[in-house]
């Protein structure tokens, strides 16, 4: 079965950019066959909002947003990590340089990796040894990246929380046979191909679509103060991120989101997305 997710974190509530990306993931899978699931990115609870998971469910369910699945929660996958931290055991180290010491180097420079018993107080990292990792991004196209230019990265981190790349290419590795998110994720693709590699779990395909950004380049976030979306209006939001997409919705006076969404599967087959997304703009 064709699989594909939207995984929000819950700092806050849906703002456009990730209503977008909601609706970008929902129609790619379902134009497949598939089926769609939200995933909850909740590892690292100082960073969360409590109210969040509740806001952005209601949200996506106040925007048609329904789901094929339960709701999967990557809190709920503790041991999942631990067995693959296991299964990484000889390619593991435990690291204690300080955040200023590695703010000198572009990539970690193996200071550590004599460390291989466990160590408090230290992040645990992964030794990456040179390999080359291929995909094609059904957005952007072929990538060719060498792994030794990412370095050794954290799987787990000082604090004990996991990494979110290292979980996230766990869950996506196991779960997902589709991956539609948003360009600032392009970057830890890679490290989590080569995550996957390491497993022996299969690799999603990836699509990683632009970014919604302000006038000033700044991409709509939380620290970017996105404003929450407002589900009073969500037939006009949809219809609004539909737009963000390069999708031209007919105007009908009473068009509610699902009819929105169900037009918009029809189109998506044969649409082509843009290159970039038009600027913020709100309403
Ligand atoms: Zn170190």
């Amino acid at each position: 079965m064709l699989t594909g997710r939207f995984a929000p974190s819950p700092t806050g509530p849906l703002h456009m950019g990730s209503l977008i990306t909601a609706i970008a993931s929902y129609l790619d899978i379902k134009a497949s066959g598939g089926q769609w699931y939200v995933r909850i990115d909740n590892l690292d609870p100082p960073r969360e909002d409590p109210s969040a998971t509740a806001a952005i469910l209601s949200s996506l369910h106040n925007h048609a947003l329904e789901a094929d699945l339960d709701v999967d929660y990557q809190s709920d996958h503790q041991q999942r990590y631990a067995q693959a931290l296991q299964q990484l055991q000889s390619q593991l180290f435990y690291c204690t340089c300080s955040r200023k010491t590695l703010a000198k180097h572009e990539r970690y420079p193996g200071t550590c990796r004599a460390n291989t018993t466990p160590l408090d107080d230290a992040a645990i990292r992964l030794r990456v040894s040179d390999h080359t990792i291929r995909y094609t991004d059904a957005i952007v196209g072929e990538q060719i990246h060498q792994a030794e230019a990412f370095g050794d990265f954290v799987v787990k981190r000082r604090d004990g929380l996991w990494a979110y790349t290292f979980a996230t290419a766990i869950d996506d590795g196991s779960d997902s046979t589709h991956v539609l998110r948003g360009q600032d994720l392009l970057h830890v693709t890679p490290q989590q191909i080569y995550v996957m590699q390491q497993l022996g779990l299969s690799i999603p395909t990836y699509a990683h679509i632009p970014l919604l950004r302000f006038a000033d380049g700044a991409k709509l976030s939380k620290q970017s103060h996105a404003p929450a979306l407002d589900d009073t209006r969500a037939a006009e939001n949809v219809r609004t991120a539909l737009r963000y997409l390069g999708l031209q919705p007919p105007r009908h006076e009473n068009w509610q989101p699902a009819g929105l969404l169900e037009w918009a599967l029809e189109e998506w087959p044969n649409h082509q997305l843009p290159q970039e997304l038009a600027t913020y703009a709100s309403t």
